[in-house]
């Protein structure tokens, strides 16, 4: 199903999922899907070459087979910085193939010797996608903090209303660790006539170590409140990673009772962690089942 039709009937609940590296990634990747598929999300995502890790080859093939054998919806990245008209073209005939019907459009990180061919942003992608493969729902990026590289929150939030005119049918947000941030984000798209639907991607934090990359690679900010949770849990990394996980789970809530549109968990491939974010969301009345 189309995740626009969802979220036109429902406030939805999502994971995502990136292709293992290493050998069997497919049949690993489904070990995970099938486990998450449990909790019965809206969809699950498949992430493209996240973080640079090159692994691309697999995510088509892996977001069929959501869509195929786990009776839920994928969602499949896909970043065009590199790629030319015939890559896309290429990827989307496997997506229709495998009957994936919601593509997430992306520029994709700058990197070394990564130059545009076809594209130089995500919103030439998603005109490109729109015209080329109509049926497709295509969701697009969004940065309650602005992207790393936006001169402004405001010049993003203009770039995010060129992805809206381009044709994106809803939009997914990067992490977060403040919801005031977002809260505030919200109302700044509504002033910017920004009116597709807004899924909100958490994160729980696993460690100091790991919270302190994505400070330096997403630019989000850390409140003082989740510092005082990692000096209580101190060295010891299960209590670290049991703090991020209450504290997502407590993230989560809060935008659930501010009337969200979606709820996004970037689940980090541990089944542990959706069943812990599904279970939250059980108990403050967000998930019905
Ligand atoms: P764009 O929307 O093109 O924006 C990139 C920058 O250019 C922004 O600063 C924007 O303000 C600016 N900009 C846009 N249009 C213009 C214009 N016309 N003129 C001037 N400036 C402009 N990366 C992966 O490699 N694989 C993944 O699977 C993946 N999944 C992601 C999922 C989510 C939910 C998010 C939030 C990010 C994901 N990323 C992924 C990271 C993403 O590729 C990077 O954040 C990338 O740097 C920007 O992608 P974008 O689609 O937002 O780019």
């Amino acid at each position: 199903m189309r995740i626009n039709e969802i979220l036109e009937k429902k406030q939805t609940f999502s994971f995502e999922i990136f292709p293992p590296r290493g050998d069997l990634p497919v049949e690993q990747a489904m070990v995970i899907a099938e486990d998450m598929a449990h909790e019965r999300p809206d969809w699950i995502s498949v992430t493209f070459s996240a973080g640079g890790s090159g692994n691309t080859g697999n995510t088509a093939a892996i977001a069929s087979r959501i869509q195929r054998h786990t009776g839920t919806n994928a969602l499949a990245h896909l970043t065009c910085l590199g790629s030319s008209k015939a890559d896309v073209n290429a990827y989307v005939q496997h997506l229709q193939e495998g009957g994936v019907q919601n593509v997430l459009a992306l520029r994709g990180d700058r990197a070394p010797g990564r130059a545009a061919v076809d594209f130089s942003y995500a919103s030439e992608l998603i005109e490109y996608l729109k015209r080329t493969a109509p049926s497709l729902c295509i969701g697009a990026a969004c940065y309650p903090e602005g992207h790393v590289e936006a001169p402004s929150l405001t010049a993003d939030i203009e770039s995010l209303k060129r992805k809206q005119d381009a044709g994106a049918d809803f939009l997914v947000t990067q992490l977060f660790f403040d919801n005031e941030l977002f809260y505030r984000f919200r109302e700044a798209c509504v002033r910017a006539r920004i009116k597709i639907p807004i899924t909100v991607g958490i994160m729980p934090f696993t460690s100091t170590k790991q919270i302190t990359r994505m400070a330096f690679t997403c630019g989000a900010s850390i409140p003082a409140r989740v510092i005082k949770r990692l000096i209580a849990a101190g060295d010891n990394p299960v209590d670290q990673a049991r703090a991020g996980v209450e504290y997502a789970c407590e993230q989560l809530c809060d935008l659930a009772a501010n009337g969200v549109d979606g709820l996004h968990v970037y689940s980090m491939n541990k089944p542990n962690v959706a069943r812990a974010a599904h279970e939250a969301l059980r108990a403050c009345g967000y998930c019905k089942e």
